[in-house]
């Protein structure tokens, strides 16, 4: 991406923002520091100048770096003595802000679910970090061990469980950009994890949708199986192609039975979530070789503003939603919310399940 001007002098201060615009019902997080950011290009350069030949010279990630990320807040195996696998760090260039002490409670304007409408704009509370999964220098989900895998969900279900603890954070989000055309800017292995004082307009849409339609969840896992849209099962987990795919392949995870928040889910569903997260990319790199993606993780609010009725979420399954970036979004995606695909839900089921 060419530099770009940036708003972090002479516009009050570069602290992260969200900015609410009423009309199109979009928020937006302006965080000027991120265009300080380094990709791969720059940190290779630089490390090319000084002399290095491997990424483990130049790439914050690598096992050895440690000192160019924060501290880390969780790593596997918990036991220090041990080399780690996998570590949770602050993000260096965060959208949110993380105040050293929690507020009391969550903005109440707006309303219910998005505080957001009253204020146009106001101080990006939160947090923003990065799952390094990772120790070495690799780029696929497929070069980790399913054990160690299995325990990188593990540590996301863990820190999800600390920041449901808090209660200056209403909701949060594990997601993935894996590959250019996913918006990863660095090629090591790693997630990101974000927890907001809002629930986003995604979420409050689902909810909305939910609040609608009875047992929504049952429903949508009943007429995959009599569409032929499951693509996997394993454990309690189902693997399916949702009603409305964006790309050819989209393809959720969710427990067969209600289970509202990832964070309480049993050992098994973890190891299960992990299980399904390779098997899928695998059986996308055999239909699509190189193909990018997304996956983020879609659970309701855990706490609302007080004064607002909690969400009903009788029949809520936690989602992880994963999105092979194999066409572009273009204009009539951006101008409408709808979306053209190629293949059909049940044809990308097929493809998926005999590849
Ligand atoms: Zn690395
Ligand atoms: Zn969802």
């Amino acid at each position: 991406m060419p530099a770009l001007p940036t708003t972090a002098s002479g516009s009050g201060g570069s602290a992260p923002q969200v900015h609410h615009d009423t009309v199109a019902a979009r928020t937006v997080f302006v965080a000027p520091e991120r265009a300080e950011r380094p990709d791969d290009a720059d940190l290779a350069g630089a490390g090319r100048a000084a002399g290095s030949t491997t990424p483990r010279d130049w790439c914050p990630f690598c096992v050895g770096n440690e000192s160019r990320t924060p501290p880390a807040v969780l790593r596997a195996p918990r036991d220090e003595a041990l080399p780690w696998q996998a570590r949770i760090v602050p993000n260096l260039f965060p959208f949110t802000v993380n105040t050293a002490l929690p507020a009391a409670a969550l903005p109440t304007a707006g309303p219910p679910h998005q505080p957001l409408t009253a204020a146009s704009r106001r101080p990006a509370h939160g947090v923003h970090d990065v799952v390094i999964e990772s120790a070495a220098h690799e780029s696929s989900v497929l070069a980790v061990p399913p054990a160690a895998w299995r325990e990188v969900w593990e540590l996301v279900r863990r820190r999800l469980e600390e920041l449901a603890g808090r209660a200056d954070l209403a909701w949060a989000m594990v997601f993935k950009n894996s590959g250019p055309r996913a918006g990863a800017s660095l090629a090591h292995l790693h997630s990101q994890l974000v927890a907001l004082d809002f629930t986003p307009p995604v979420i409050a849409t689902e909810l909305a949708a939910a609040a609608t339609t009875p047992a929504p969840f049952t429903r949508l896992l009943e007429e995959a199986r009599t569409g032929g849209r499951v693509v996997a099962e394993r454990g309690g987990l189902v693997a399916l192609v949702p009603p409305a795919p964006r790309q050819p392949f989209e393809t959720w995870i969710l427990p067969q039975g209600p289970r509202t928040f990832f964070h309480e889910a049993p050992a098994a569903d973890v190891a299960a979530l992990a299980d399904l997260t390779q098997w899928f990319v695998a059986r996308l790199g055999r239909l699509a070789p190189e193909a990018d993606y997304n996956w983020w993780l879609h659970q309701p609010p855990f706490r609302v503003p007080s004064g607002q009725a909690a969400p009903d979420t009788a029949d809520w399954h936690w989602h992880l939603e994963i999105l092979p970036r194999l066409a572009h979004f273009a204009g009539f995606e951006l101008g409408t919310g709808c979306h053209v695909t190629t293949v059909s839900p049940a044809d990308s089921a097929r493809m998926l399940r005999d590849t």
